[in-house]
C-alpha cells in the first residue's frame, strides 16, 4: 500500500489530479474534457468508476468544466466548499466540505485549507495516508503562514510553479489579465514558489511536481529551476506536470 500522486493534466487549459491509496481513489478537480479524463486514466491502468471522490478547489473553469459530466455519467460524489458550489452551477447537490476541518474519505484523511485567489471560497488540500503524508498548492495569490504551515512536514508536494514575473510583464497578455495573474488573488510566480519550499523543506521531501504552468508565460526549464533552487540541487526528485499529457504515478514511499 503506496500513496501515490498523478496529474492527467495541468495549466491554464484545465487541471485534474489523482491521489489513491489503498483501494481509494480521489480526483481533485476535473477541468479538462470528459473523453480526455477518461482516455488519461485508461493510461494510468484506472477506470473513471475506480475514482471514489472528485474534491474541487474552485469554481475557474480550467477546474470545474468537467465535474458535472463526469460525476453525472459515473455517479460519483463532489465535494466542495459552499461558497464553491454556489458559484458552480454546471454540478448537482455537491457534498459541502469546511476549508477549517479534515474530513476522511475512504483510506484518505483530507485536509483542506484556504488559500488567496480570485474565486468564491477557494481552498487546497493535503493528503495523509499509511504513515505518508503529501500536499498539493495551485492557484494561489501569496504565500500565507497558513499555507506554510499545511505543508511543512509533508513527504512529497505538488505546487504551482505558473509564471515567470518577466516573461507575464514582457508577453501578449492585455494589461488587466497581467495585473490579474500576478496580483494578491492570481497565481504563484516562479519566486513565489522557491520562496515558498525553502520554507518548507526538510531532509525527508521525497519529490516536488510542478503544476500549473503557463504555456505563454513559464517555461518547463525555468519552472524547472525554481523547484531545485530551493532544495539545493539535493537528493529531492524534481518533475514538472504539463498540460497535454499526465504524469506518471508518483509515489511517496
Ligand atoms: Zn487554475
Ligand atoms: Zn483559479
Amino acid at each position: 500500500m503506496t500513496l501515490r500522486f498523478a496529474s492527467l493534466g495541468s495549466g491554464s487549459r484545465g487541471n485534474c489530479s489523482l491521489v489513491e491509496f489503498d483501494g481509494t481513489l480521489l480526483m481533485v478537480d476535473c477541468g479538462l474534457p470528459l473523453a480526455v479524463v477518461e482516455e488519461r486514466l485508461a493510461a494510468l491502468g484506472r477506470d473513471p468508476r475506480d475514482v471514489t471522490a472528485i474534491l474541487v478547489t474552485h469554481e475557474h473553469g480550467d477546474h470545474v468544466q468537467g465535474v458535472g459530466p463526469f460525476a453525472r455519467r459515473y455517479g460519483t460524489a463532489v465535494w466542495m466548499t459552499p461558497g464553491t458550489a454556489s458559484a458552480s452551477r454546471n454540478v448537482r447537490g455537491p457534498k459541502l466540505l469546511s476549508s477549517h476541518r479534515g474530513l476522511t474519505i475512504g483510506a484518505i484523511a483530507v485536509e483542506p485549507y484556504p488559500v488567496p485567489h480570485d474565486a468564491r471560497e477557494p481552498c487546497q488540500y493535503a493528503f495523509a495516508a499509511g504513515g505518508r503524508r503529501l500536499g498539493m498548492l495551485t492557484d494561489t495569490g501569496f504565500i500565507t503562514p497558513h499555507i506554510c504551515e499545511r505543508l511543512a512536514a509533508c513527504d512529497a508536494l505538488a505546487i504551482e510553479c505558473n509564471h515567470d514575473l518577466e516573461m507575464l510583464r514582457r508577453g501578449p497578455y492585455p494589461e488587466s489579465l497581467k495585473a490579474r495573474v500576478a496580483s494578491r488573488y492570481g497565481h504563484l510566480n516562479n519566486g513565489q514558489t522557491t520562496e515558498l519550499l525553502s520554507r518548507v523543506r526538510h531532509g525527508g521531501l521525497q519529490w516536488v511536481l510542478g503544476l500549473h504552468l503557463s504555456e505563454t508565460n513559464n517555461s518547463p526549464a525555468q519552472a524547472r529551476d525554481a523547484l531545485a533552487a530551493a532544495l539545493d540541487g539535493g537528493e529531492h526528485a524534481v518533475h514538472l506536470a504539463a498540460q497535454d499529457t499526465a504524469t506518471d504515478w508518483l509515489a511517496v514511499l
